[in-house]
């Protein structure tokens, strides 16, 4: 264990970042204070300081030993890319320098032609800007020997289009700002400069053995396991749950700490998970473009280190059939510059009013856009862990927690004057956060949960990248905050009093948006059926959810914000449908290749064992005094091994063909139903045989390792 671990983090957290700290020492003093209105505005950087703040920033990533940097962005596969370029130059007269200029860290020119553009970019034109966003700090990232300064940059093309996840969730959270600071200004606060989204994602995660994982074609080509057989003790005794964390492992989460200490990200919690070898990781919210950038980074760290540890690190949604899968849990807020959270009851009734009206905005914005939401999360992982047991379903509700229930109700029964401020303390919103808490801890099945001052959105994969949810909240509360607006003001030309003008929006929308909250178990066939009565959407799989981006009104709604245009949305349903077609694809390939050279010659083998078997005992029954139904019990034995075999076999060949039928439909929505409707399902079909076939086969011929040793040895 380094020194660091014995001193406070206090002392070195964020120590590999270009941080205020850091820029203070390094930069002139103009060009600090210039730069940090630019970081405060939102803004991007000036041509006139580049310069003097590349010089700085070059000069603190040497002296801790960095030797090259890169523009960090995010593409649309999302996750992370980089490309490293050296400092070092060789000047005209031939001596070696190291430089870094203002152009080169205000942007970049990747070669922008390996990474999906969704049909954005022609060849001929593959040209694509890295831009910094100074609102996240410059990291140094250990790779190798070396570190390398990575500088967070959003990725556009040449005309300007949103080459990346990150471009448009800083367009959604302008968006979002810009409406409640309007509805704020009417509910009359005043002095908001800024609202902010904050986002607090708890990350889910397996950790298993890299010697298992090595033999494992299926994790190491898609993730998750596409064969075996559950164990006899699956995840029924729920030790495992808040349990002592094994050492081996814990050590891996103080690494792991350390280093994101270093990066200056906050990580707060850890602890084991519902699933044996499943744990979980959450940091301190932060602004929502940070938590995402940071949120990247807790991936990438935790996959460096499990590797030197000698773990394989499962992020995949559902890497096990059969036992929970992993999550992220975005935590979600929206708050003033001025420090009010708005979904905070508070304590005091002017508070309870913003309180109340951005609450109902976002009932509202979830109801109304519940098929974006649904959208922003679906992904080839999702698939399995929406609305399977314990995972929260496709269909979108909110929970509220008895207490907000009860004022709402009480708000649309009309038993509430917001004129009168002892009614309104009669609601007992200041008790709000502590009865919440222990509600919404007890509703665990809810997708979309308030939990206290905070929306906790728990439907995110646990490999997504948070960019593209927290882009569509920031997006439907933009919309819903005008609304909100429109309805209040309209009321007001009309000739009401303002606190009524609230009250009659409030009860309005209260009593609009009753179908999309939901107290009760989401997992039920219950919630089911009251998501047919309701009306409210149940898009099952990827394809499904996907549609949702070719309507009209969707679209409409992200190029009013301007989050997104008409083009940008096109590229991304592109990219996102060729990324399910191509997942399965390989998925359904990587199980061809385990059928054919891993299960059917194991199964194979062990039949030529216990059928030599057979034809001994057959030989000598007669000298031995074996029964005839002693000989059978044994051939049942063997039959049974032997007609499960060839069903395997036959289903073999059922998959080869639909594999090359795949390659055969025209377009990607006809490719992404079959590969939903058929090819998933013959999967699964595939599956059942050969884990049958796991369960009566020796184990010393059965080269796969087994469910039991990935998940509980150590
Ligand atoms: P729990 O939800 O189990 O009560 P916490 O209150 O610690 O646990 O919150 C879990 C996650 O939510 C953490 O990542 C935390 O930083 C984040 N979080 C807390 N408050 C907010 C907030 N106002 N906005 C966004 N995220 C938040
Ligand atoms: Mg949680």
């Amino acid at each position: 264990m380094s020194i660091e671990n014995k001193i406070p983090v206090s002392t070195y957290f964020g120590a590999m970042t270009f941080d205020q700290k850091a820029m203070r020492a390094r930069l002139p003093k103009e060009v600090f204070t210039e730069l940090q209105g630019t970081i405060k505005a939102g803004k991007k950087i000036s041509e006139d300081i580049a310069g003097a703040v590349a010089h700085g920033m070059k000069e603190w990533a040497m002296e801790h030993g960095a030797t090259h940097y890169t523009h960090w962005f995010q593409p649309m596969t999302g996750s992370t890319a980089e490309k490293h370029d050296a400092f070092l130059s060789i000047d005209r007269d031939g001596t070696p320098i190291e430089r870094f200029s203002g152009e080169q860290l205000i942007q970049g020119e990747p070669d922008a032609s390996s990474f999906p553009s969704g049909g954005m970019r022609t060849t001929f034109e593959a040209r694509g800007y890295t831009a910094w966003d100074p609102s996240s700090p410059a990291f140094l990232m250990k790779g190798g020997k070396d570190l390398t300064l990575c500088i967070p940059t959003v990725f556009i093309s040449y005309h300007g289009e949103a080459l990346d996840a990150k471009t448009p969730l800083l367009r959604s959270m302008d968006a979002v700002s810009k409406s409640s600071i309007r509805l704020l200004e009417l509910l009359g606060v005043k002095g908001v400069s800024r609202v902010k989204t904050f986002a607090g994602c708890e990350q889910e995660y397996f950790l298993i053995d890299k010697k298992f994982y090595s033999e494992r074609p299926d994790l190491i080509m898609c993730g998750r396991t596409l064969l075996g057989a559950l164990p006899p003790k699956g995840q029924q005794l729920e030790d495992h749950y808040f349990g002592s964390i094994p050492d081996r492992v814990l050590e891996f989460m103080q690494d792991v700490e350390h280093e994101l200490y270093l990066l200056g990200i906050p990580a707060k919690t850890r602890h084991n998970e519902v699933a044996p070898h499943q744990f979980e990781i959450a940091p301190i919210f932060e602004e929502a473009n940070i938590a995402v950038d940071h949120n990247l980074l807790v991936m990438e760290v935790m996959r460096k280190i499990a590797d030197k540890k000698g773990f394989a690190l499962l992020l995949f949604e559902k890497p096990f059939a059969g036992i929970n899968g992993s999550g992220k849990h975005n935590n979600w807020s929206i708050g003033t510059d001025t420090g009010i959270n708005l979904l905070d009851p508070g304590d005091t009734p002017e508070k309870s009013v913003h309180f109340l009206v951005f609450l109902v905005a976002v009932l509202k914005g979830v109801y109304k856009r519940a098929d974006v939401l649904r959208m922003s999360i679906a992904s080839i992982g999702n698939d399995h862990r929406l609305g399977a047991n314990e995972a929260p379903p496709a269909v979108v509700t909110v929970f509220l927690g008895e207490l907000l229930e009860r004022v709402l109700d009480a708000i649309e029964s009309g038993k509430v004057d917001l004129k009168t401020e002892k009614q309104v303390l009669n609601l007992n919103l200041a008790q709000v956060p502590l009865v919440n808490k222990d509600y919404t801890d007890r509703n665990r099945t809810s997708p979309f949960a308030f939990t206290g001052n905070k929306f906790e959105f728990r439907a995110v994969g646990s490999s997504q990248a948070a960019s593209v949810p927290n882009m569509v909240l920031n997006t439907l509360m933009a919309e819903a905050v005008d609304d909100m607006s429109d309805s209040i003001q309209a009321k007001i030309k009309s000739g009401m009093d303002k606190d009524s003008a609230i009250l009659e929006t409030l009860r309005e929308e209260i009593t609009a948006t009753k179908p999309i909250r939901y107290q009760g178990d989401n997992y039920s066939d219950a919630l089911q059926q009251a998501a047919k009565d309701r009306g409210l959407p149940n898009l099952k799989n990827t394809p499904q959810a996907l549609r949702v981006l070719l309507k009209k009104d969707i679209q409409d709604l992200f190029v009013k914000y301007g989050v997104l245009s008409e083009q940008e949305i096109h590229s991304r349903l592109h990219i996102r449908l060729e990324r399910y077609v191509k997942g399965i694809d390989i998925e359904a390939r990587t199980l061809q290749l385990m059928l054919k050279t891993l299960v059917i010659p194991d199964v194979s083998e062990y039949q030529g064992d216990i059928g030599s078997s057979f034809n001994n005992l057959h030989a000598a029954a007669e000298s031995i005094g074996l029964s005839d139904k002693a000989l059978n019990s044994q051939g049942n034995n063997l039959k049974l091994l032997a007609e499960n075999l060839s069903t395997l076999i036959d289903l073999t060949v059922e998959l080869d063909e639909a594999v090359e039928k795949l390659e055969m439909l025209e377009t990607e929505f006809d490719k992404a139903d079959y590969c939903a409707d058929e090819l998933l399902p013959l999967m699964v079909t595939v599956r059942e045989v050969s884990d049958r076939l796991e369960l009566m086969v020796d184990r010393s011929r059965w080269q796969l390792p087994t469910y039991s040793e990935m998940l509980f040895e150590h």
